[in-house]
């Protein structure tokens, strides 16, 4: 049998996909998922799975030891920049807190190796671009704030108990499974794709697009794509490389390459062969003007490479999702 590994968070978008990638790789994923925001249904029948929150610690640290885990991987946490701007306790006590508790209950049964999702709002308005890895972190929100504290709490982990761990900094996920069956499903959504194909292609509705005063080529915000089967194969990469680097590390997964808003707006009405209508509106709170990863460090270490990187690609993949399933996971 493959090695055995905990998800939390495998009911989410990146975490269901990197669960499905573990179990064709002939791993024997183990999935917990309060379900607040991820889907039952997004989680394979054949994977064991517990409705569990990660600030439940005796119970994690049992299930720890029952399943006889060997490698955690993280993805349990809240990710909507404007809702941590409104509501910073949220924020922290689940995505700071939550993994505290992981952490201890991993102490307590004597785990030592985390998969850590983080993100490029650790990076906050970027002073050059693209943004290495040893880039200056001031994030401008309390969701890019608390995977910076976990990025610090893993390396001081590291320093007083000897735990590795790769922290991944993602850039913008996107795009679905290869089949279609499952993809992204945030309530409520307030990602640019999903949002483009579900309210601006599906149902006719008018997009608005938050700022049209950045300092970018075509004033909208431009951000760094990136496949979400390229994400997830970068999760296999770091196992690898926890097995024979006893480090805290993390890396930035990105494809080096920047679209504007309204470039993402283009590009699906050429692969949807819909017309979107959009209208400018007020800038978000908390969104920097451009994200784009330098990811050499990822390839140097981990061997990575984003594969499926065109725009078009992406969203077509993303578009066999929305158009098979309008009613995401609810259907
Ligand atoms: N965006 C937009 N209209 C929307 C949703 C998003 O203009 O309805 C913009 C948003 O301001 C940002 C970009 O699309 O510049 C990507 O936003 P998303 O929420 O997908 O990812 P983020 O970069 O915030 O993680």
């Amino acid at each position: 049998m493959g090695k055995r590994v905990l998800v939390c968070g495998g009911a989410g978008y990146i975490g269901s996909h990197v669960t499905r990638l573990l179990i064709e790789r002939g791993y024997y994923p183990v999935v917990i998922d309060n379900l607040t925001t991820g889907h039952r249904a997004a989680v394979p029948i054949s994977c064991p799975y517990y409705q569990l929150d990660l600030r439940c610690q005796e119970l994690l640290s049992t299930l720890l030891k029952q399943e006889k885990i060997s490698t955690v991987f993280h993805f349990a946490a809240y990710s909507l920049v404007s809702e941590s701007v409104r509501n910073p306790y949220k924020y922290y006590a689940n995505n700071v807190q939550g993994t505290l508790s992981l952490l201890e209950a991993m102490r307590q049964s004597g785990i030592q190796s985390l998969i850590f999702s983080s993100s490029a709002a650790v990076y906050g308005n970027p002073g050059m671009l693209p943004i290495p890895e040893d880039h200056p972190t001031h994030p401008i929100n309390p969701y890019g704030e608390s995977k910076l504290l976990v990025e610090r709490i893993l390396r001081d982990y590291h320093t007083a108990y000897g735990f590795r761990s790769v922290a991944l900094r993602y850039f913008n996920a996107c795009g679905a499974w290869s089949d279609g069956e499952i993809g992204e499903d945030h309530r409520p959504e307030t990602h640019l794709i999903p949002l483009i194909l579900k309210r601006g292609v599906l149902a006719g509705e008018t997009l608005p697009i938050f700022g049209h005063d950045y300092p970018t080529h075509d004033g909208t915000p431009v951000r760094d794509y990136i496949h979400i089967s390229d994400l997830a194969e970068a999760h296999i990469l770091a196992l690898h490389y926890l097995e024979h680097h006893h480090v805290a590390t993390h890396f930035n997964l990105g494809n080096e390459r920047g679209y504007s808003v309204l470039q993402v707006v283009q590009a699906s009405q050429h692969v949807t062969g819909h017309q979107i209508k959009y209208e400018f509106v007020d800038r978000r709170q908390g969104d920097p003007a451009e994200l784009i990863a330098q990811s050499a460090t990822a390839l140097l270490h981990l061997g990575w490479k984003p594969e499926k990187s065109t725009l078009e690609e992406m969203i077509a993949s993303a578009w066999e999702w929305h158009r098979k399933h309008p009613e995401g996971f609810r259907a």
